[in-house]
This record gives structure tokens, sequence and C-alpha cells, in this order.
């Protein structure tokens, strides 16, 4: 049976891609940085009822000793990792005249360096194999900025540049990389916007709608399935619209 890893996946678009993963036939690694994540929480046992394997690993992904231990514990559970999404991600917002170092820092150390992190680990267990599939998850914020988000319009543009860079160097071994960029998705994260935020940007939506989850977790399905294995250094929007 083949693996798939999802970093941040206790909930929101990383338990979405989890849950879609079983449903097409991976045993599933899941990762969040505490577990208290997967407390009062069913994403696993709606994982197993699909009838694969499913494992939690605890650890933060911005830490490079922590990711080493989590993939190696990984390793020895499931022989085998096919997939990895680098999910794991969050918002510190602020306009840049008022953003803190702390904010800044924090924000590129869990979105990009985790990316360093974990396919640096990852991709030595595919390197072997001569096979796998990367997904990243940028944002439109990375591909077209954002006020308010300096800092993570920053990370998710440098995921685009490590999602070419990893498809160029490791294409010939049998990897490919890709990225999806969300627009606005029915998240925790974004339930923090404000009501007079949410309608503005609703007014910018084709679709004038958010995203759901699975509409993220259909397309990270194709990234991984054999329909995409001549797709890779690509990063596609799923924005309902937002931008064209
Ligand atoms: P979310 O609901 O906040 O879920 C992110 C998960 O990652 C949380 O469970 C979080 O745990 C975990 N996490 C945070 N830091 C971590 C770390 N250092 N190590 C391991 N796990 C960590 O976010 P989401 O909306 O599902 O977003 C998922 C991804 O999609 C992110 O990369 C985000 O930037 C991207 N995205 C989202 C949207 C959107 O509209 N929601 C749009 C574009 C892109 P804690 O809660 O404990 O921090």
């Amino acid at each position: 049976m083949a693996t798939a890893v999802i970093t941040g996946s206790a909930r929101g678009i990383g338990a979405a891609i989890a849950l879609r993963l079983a449903q097409d036939g991976y045993d599933i690694a899941l990762n969040d940085i505490s577990e208290a994540m997967f407390e009062n929480n069913d994403i696993m046992d709606r994982i197993r009822a699909e009838g694969v394997v499913c494992e939690k690993f605890i650890a933060d992904v911005s830490n490079y000793e922590q990711t080493e231990q989590m993939i190696k514990d990984i390793k020895s559970r499931f022989v085998t990792i096919d997939v990895l999404v680098n999910n794991a991600g969050i918002t510190r917002d602020g306009l840049l005249a008022r953003m803190s170092e702390e904010n800044f820092d924090s924000v590129i150390a869990v979105n990009q360096k985790s990316v360093f992190n974990m396919t640096k680990h990852v991709t030595a267990v595919m390197m072997k194999q001569r096979s796998g599939r990367i997904i990243n998850l940028s944002s439109v914020a990375g591909l077209y900025g954002n006020a308010g988000q300096f800092n993570y319009s920053a990370s998710k543009a440098a995921i685009i540049g490590m999602t070419k860079t990893i498809a160029k160097e490791l294409g010939s071994r049998g990897i490919t990389c890709n990225a999806v960029a969300p627009g606005f998705i029915k998240t925790p994260m974004t339930d923090k916007l404000t009501d007079a935020q949410k309608e503005k940007i609703l007014q910018l939506i084709a679709m004038r709608r958010y995203g759901t989850v699975e509409e993220i977790a259909g397309v990270v399905s194709f990234l991984a399935s054999k329909d995409s294995s001549y797709v890779t250094g690509q990063v596609i929007e799923i924005s309902g619209g937002l931008s064209m």
C-alpha cells in the first residue's frame, strides 16, 4: 500500500486532503504540532473507516531535528513514502510598517523553512524509491501579494520557487513537485476575518463564494494520482476566479 504524509493535518485543509487521499487508497501519516490538536477530533477514525492505516506523528515542522526524526519514524512504520503534502501553515497578519520581527520570523519558519525540512528528508527516501509526489500549499497571496500579509506572501512566494526547483532537481528521479495556490477557503484560518473583510473579498471572486476544503483536496488528489504523471513544477490556482 502506498503512503501519504500530510503536515498540519489535524484540521482544516490538511485534514480534508488526508481524508481524500485515504479514499484514494493511501495509508496516511498525519502530522500536527501538538497532541492536543487530535483531542475531541474524529479525523483518525474517519480516515481508518476508509479501510486504510492511519497514524499520527507529533512534530513542529519548522524544527529541522524534529522533522528528521519524524520522517525516520514514518519510514519505519510505513516503509515507503509516496506522497508528501507540505500543508502546515500559519498567519500573523499586519502591515509591514507595524510587523514585528517575531511575526515575520515565525511565519517564514513554519510556512517556508518547513518545506525545506520536510522535503529534504522525504526526498532522500523518494530518491531511493525512484518515485514520489510532492504537493506544496502556496496561496494567491504568494502569486499576487496581499496588503497586510508581507510575511505570509513572502513565505508563499518562496514555496513557488522551491516547488519549481525541486521539480528541476528531481524530475529525472521520477519525482514530481507541484503547488496549489488556494484563494479564500472556509477554514479556521479565514474564520478570523471580520464580516466586512469577508464581504469585500466576496465581491472580488468571480464565483461569489468561498472555496471548500474538499475543493482543495480534489486538486491535490489529482496531483498525487497517475493522471498527473507528466505534470511537474506547476502552480494550480484554486480561487473561484479571484484572478485571471
Ligand atoms: P489551519 O486550519 O490553521 O490548519 C493548519 C494546521 O497546521 C493546524 O492544525 C496547525 O496547528 C498546524 N500547524 C501550525 N504550525 C505547525 C507546525 N509548526 N508544525 C506542524 N503543524 C503546524 O489552516 P488551513 O486554512 O487549513 O491552511 C492549510 C494550508 O493552506 C496553509 O499552508 C495555508 O497557508 C494554506 N492556505 C489556506 C487558505 C485558506 O483560505 N484557508 C488559503 C490559501 C492557502 P495549530 O492550530 O496548533 O497552529
